[in-house]
């Protein structure tokens, strides 16, 4: 035995299924819904009387399809399917008949709602995306749009993105990269059946409009589902990437009252669950992301806006026009760009011997005397710096035995993953850019490292002269 009754009873009551019974020689039909309290009856009587009461003066509309479906149940055909549409609502019937020891026929069979014709129609094949299985960026918005004119229908918009997906591109392949957004597709359509409709923004970025799920604690079985099968299927098989999802989610009507503004809190949701580390998905609840959505934190934090946030091209080429085309000295702005492009947790640069400083934190929070002490420029430490200048440490753990105070500095900054460059100047070590990560869940990517490399390789040249 898998279940209890009750326990059962508990699972059919969560579903949109009818379930009817009817005793064919006796011409008896029962259509029900089970719940906790019990048994709720919603026909009784014989065939003729509910095919009557379900389509009154209609039934000449669908006439041939209702008689097939007469012919089945009285004949007691062994097993047969139909769909069929009340009113704005479209139904799957699947039933079979039994033998019953007593001697007689029973007809067992489930109805179930399969959503609104609208819903329906928008599994046309241009509507699909061309590689995934599921809606293209139009129909989906489309969708969205349609359901979210119903007020008196509870929807949850839920974005999706694949965390780290650039650079498992760049590590095995555009190809690759494609089974793992099919994987993915498989992941949320088997998570969500019948309960949204799926669709692809662009890229990496799937959005699910849903359907029938009326609250969070309701949302977040399906949510958790796909984030820890999305984790589970790449862990430990992709060299140290981590391949996993991060989501966000917003309900309308209850906390935006558009399309707009229902995508928005969904989008910021996404960003805020990014922000957080990735891997992981947040509902949209006013207590706790009100000030985050009021604060503008997920907005580009400069007032000058020449790069767009997160975009890390851009703050390189930025940096080439402003230092070496116009020369401008090291400012707090590009420290900024390069922090958040990057995800970094704090950015330190030293220069001159120790004299002058730039630092960047997460936080907010800028140079501190300390900061001038935290490594001298001589340190032995930066002798471990490769013929680039680099030294990409991937883990905090890495030097704990051979440099047990700066271990210690670093454990007091939380500082658990690092790149450092040494600048030079007339063949001497002049001052190092440290470019630092609170978390750190797999190595310096190569895109990262050559980023990286060439941004403190800018701040070197930037302070000659
Ligand atoms: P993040 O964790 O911040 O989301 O990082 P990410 O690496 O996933 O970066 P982002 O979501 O910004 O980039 C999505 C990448 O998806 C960019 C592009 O290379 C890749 N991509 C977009 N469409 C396709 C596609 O059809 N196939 C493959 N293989 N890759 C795609
Ligand atoms: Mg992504």
């Amino acid at each position: 035995m898998i279940y209890n009754s009750d326990e059962l009873v508990q699972y059919l009551s969560l579903s949109n299924l009818a379930q009817m019974r009817y005793a064919v020689d006796a011409d008896a039909l029962e259509v029900f819904q089970v719940t906790p309290e019990g048994k709720k009856v919603l026909y009784e009587g014989d065939l003729a009387g509910c095919l009557a009461k379900v389509y009154g003066e209609k039934s000449g509309v669908d006439s041939e399809k209702v008689e097939s479906f007469r012919r089945d149940m009285q004949q007691g055909t062994a097993s047969f399917q139909y769909e069929f549409q009340v009113q704005d609502t479209q139904y799957t019937l699947r039933c079979k008949t039994e033998s019953t020891s007593s001697g007689g026929r029973v007809c067992y069979g489930v109805v179930e709602n399969i959503g609104t014709p609208s819903e329906l129609s928008f599994r046309r094949a241009s509507d699909k995306d061309a590689m995934l299985d599921m809606l293209n960026k139009k129909a989906i918005i489309e969708y969205a749009k349609q359901r979210l004119s119903r007020k008196d229908l509870t929807s949850y918009l839920v974005i999706l993105d694949l965390d780290n997906f650039k650079m498992v591109n760049d590590t095995y392949g555009h190809m690759f990269g494609d089974t793992v957004l099919v994987t993915f597709t498989e992941i949320i359509n088997k998570a969500m059946g019948s309960h949204g409709v799926v669709g692809r923004l662009g890229g990496d970025e799937i959005l699910i409009v849903t359907n029938g799920i009326p609250n969070k604690p309701a949302l977040r079985p399906f949510l958790r589902e796909i984030r820890t099968n999305m984790e589970l299927t790449y862990k430990g098989k992709l060299d140290g990437i981590s391949l996993t999802c991060s989501i966000g989610a917003a309900a309308f009507p209850e906390h935006a009252s558009t399309y707009e503004e229902t995508m928005a809190l969904a989008d910021k949701m996404l960003y805020l669950a990014k922000d957080k580390g990735r891997n992981r998905y947040l509902i949209y609840t006013p207590e706790l992301h009100q000030d985050y959505v009021n604060s503008n934190q997920h907005e580009a934090p400069c007032q000058k806006k020449p790069i767009k946030q997160y975009n890390n091209i851009g703050i390189l080429q930025y940096m080439l026009s402003e230092y070496l085309v116009k020369q401008a000295s090291c400012n707090d702005y590009v420290f900024e760009q390069i922090g958040r492009s990057f995800r970094l947790s704090e950015v330190l640069c030293v220069y001159s011997r120790g004299d002058i400083g730039f630092r960047w934190t997460e936080g907010g929070e800028g140079l501190r005397p300390e900061d001038m002490e935290f490594l001298d420029v001589d340190d032995p430490f930066l002798d471990r710096v490769d013929e680039n200048g680099l030294y990409l440490m991937d883990g905090r753990y890495l030097i704990q035995d051979e440099f047990p105070q700066l271990y210690e500095k670093l454990a007091a900054r939380k500082i658990e993953a690092a790149i450092f460059y040494r600048m030079m100047k007339d063949g001497k070590p002049d001052g190092y850019v440290l470019f630092a990560k609170h978390h750190q869940r797999q190595k310096w990517s190569e895109y990262e490292t050559i980023a990286l490399a060439v941004a403190a390789k800018i701040f070197e040249i930037a302070s000659v002269g």
